[in-house]
């Protein structure tokens, strides 16, 4: 799965000009607040809003207008901003698309600082927001009402690991006139091309994987139609949103391997997916390529692969401190939030601080959530230390 395709070949051979005498194929690192103008008629005819040409450091530089070209590319749309995070992103289209009186929905599994942005931002705004089960497209559809006006899209939801009914949540919204944001972090445009299946935005923490270092924060938005993207660039520039020449080149670093990583780290969540499932600890796996996984076939419908990603349902008759001390006896899996890195990442969740405990009876959700993310390590070793920290629970 995951095998590299043209995408892998476009994220390296792009267009872009390099200075004439200079025939290197990487990017240069721009930076500038400052743009100088040959005159004042020069000054006067640019248009921060054109990328015909340059007009501030914070409306974009030949390194952040490359880095967004390629964006666009990777997610199948026609134009990008860039936002300091992920968070960020969704906080950008939340922030462009909704006003007084309006109505936001948001998956139940929902990215969680993006429901603490509705409820504790958005809210003082007079904006509210609304929970749909991301498995129930009729649910969404009931959910819609004359003030919805945006309906976010998780595939999949990053702790629960639901893919959601992307065909039916889409639909759902055009016939109302809702616009669709997905939250593509998990896909990565390798695995999901959200375009595809209709939706009007497509945002990616490019934190996890187009990164891939662990060691830059980024957001991305993209979108096929020019007033939509118009609009956000506009908040976009009166929010005072940019991104540094730096990131961007460790981003724009990162590309060219972001297919061979993505399918690296989704074979080895898949074999550890599939061994943990068979352990006697272990309730239940959750990995949207596994048969029996929430929304598996959904999965099936729209996705190339999957990220190296997944959390497990261990037993309920372990004691909260006996997986405390599981995930403290991990060696190779290091405690933290994240994903996509060289590092694999291990987290333990409170699943019933997390979801609406009616939707987690109905999918059949209980036990100890405990999330993986896979890095590049070899899978032997990892698996090797998810054994012997599986037998802090035999004693
Ligand atoms: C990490 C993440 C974000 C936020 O990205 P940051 O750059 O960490 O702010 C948003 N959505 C999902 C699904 C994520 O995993």
């Amino acid at each position: 799965m995951n095998k590299p395709d043209a995408m892998a070949t476009q994220l390296i051979h792009h267009p872009y000009q390099p200075p004439a005498g200079f025939e290197a194929p990487q990017p240069a690192v721009h930076k500038a607040s400052t743009v100088i103008f040959r005159d004042v008629a020069a000054m006067r005819a640019r248009d921060w809003r054109s990328k015909a040409g340059y007009t501030y450091g914070l409306h974009g530089t030949p390194t952040t207008f490359l880095l967004e070209e390629r964006i666009a590319t990777l997610e199948g749309g026609t134009a990008c901003v860039l936002v300091p995070s992920g968070l960020a992103a969704i906080a950008l289209v939340d922030q462009a698309l909704l006003s007084q009186g309006d109505e936001l929905l948001l998956p139940d599994n929902v990215y969680g600082p993006s429901a603490a942005f509705a409820r504790h931002e958005l809210a003082r705004w007079g904006i509210t927001c609304r929970h749909y089960d991301p498995l129930d497209a009729a649910s969404a559809a009931a959910a819609i009402g004359p003030k919805t006006r945006l309906m976010w899209i998780e595939p999949p939801g990053s702790v629960t690991m639901e893919f959601p009914d992307l065909t039916g949540l889409v639909a759902a919204a055009r016939v109302r006139g809702v616009v669709t944001a997905v939250d593509n972090t998990w896909g990565a445009g390798i695995a999901l091309r959200a375009f595809d299946a209709g939706v009007d935005i497509v945002m990616q923490a490019l934190t996890k994987y187009p990164s891939g270092g662990g060691d830059v924060l980024m957001g991305s938005v993209v979108t096929r139609d020019t007033a939509l993207h118009q609009r956000l660039k506009q908040c976009h520039m009166h929010m005072g949103l940019g991104v540094a020449g730096n990131d961007a080149e460790a981003i724009l670093r990162g590309l060219p391997s972001l297919p061979l990583r993505y399918a690296a780290q989704a074979e080895t969540g898949l074999a550890l997916a599939r061994w943990l499932a068979g352990r006697p600890e272990v309730l239940r796996v959750l990995h949207p390529a596994l048969e029996g996984s929430p929304g598996h076939v959904h999965w099936q419908a729209h996705a190339r692969g999957a990220a190296g990603l997944f959390s497990v349902l261990l037993d309920e008759r372990f004691s909260a401190a006996q997986v405390d001390a599981f995930v403290d006896g991990l060696r190779l899996f290091r405690i933290g939030y994240s994903w996509a890195g060289p590092s694999s990442l291990v987290v333990p969740y409170d699943l019933a601080s997390l979801r609406d405990p009616a939707l987690l009876t109905r999918q059949g959700l209980r036990g100890h959530l405990v999330r993986f993310s896979l890095g590049l390590e070899a899978v032997a070793d990892l698996q090797a230390d998810l054994a012997q920290a599986l037998e802090t629970l035999r004693a």
